[in-house]
């Protein structure tokens, strides 16, 4: 077994640069460029790593928002994606219950919230039977008695 003759044109993955590679698998024109991107690759991969971390510790977050039966406001704008002024709204409106423990510690009721999601679910199934035409159709016939 010898030194392989094969030259195989390829392109580096690393540098781009054009060169004759000895076997089917070669990928990186010299060592450097195998170093180099071999690095990277750790890099990303710890990057990735952080990422995913970050990830779960939102995903923690939020699941043990959800236990909890009163919430802060900026929990309820992680929670739902609704703004602070909706909510400080919904509160003034008397939509949602809420207890205010001091400055800054304004503490809202979830299930409210979630319940007024739910309520909005039901009325479109109930007029979902009616297509959005005919209530503007029904008016038009009104003013054009
Ligand atoms: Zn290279």
């Amino acid at each position: 077994m010898g030194v392989s003759k094969l030259k195989i044109p390829k392109a580096c993955e690393y540098c781009g640069k054009a060169f004759e590679a000895r076997t089917f698998n070669t990928r990186f024109c010299s060592e450097a460029c195998n170093n180099a991107s071999l690095r990277n690759r750790k890099k990303q991969a710890l990057e990735d790593e952080r990422k995913q971390q970050i990830l779960q510790e939102n995903v923690a977050t939020i699941a043990e928002i959800q236990t909890r039966p009163y919430i802060s406001i900026a929990e309820a704008v992680v929670l739902f994606g609704i703004s602070k002024d909706i909510i400080r709204r919904l509160i003034k409106a008397g939509k949602i219950p809420a207890v205010n423990l001091g400055q800054r510690l304004t503490r809202i009721s979830r299930t409210h919230i979630e319940a007024m999601f739910t309520a909005v679910a039901i009325q479109r199934k109930a007029t979902g039977t009616t297509t959005c035409k005919t209530p503007i159709r029904a008016k038009r016939m009104l003013y054009n008695r």
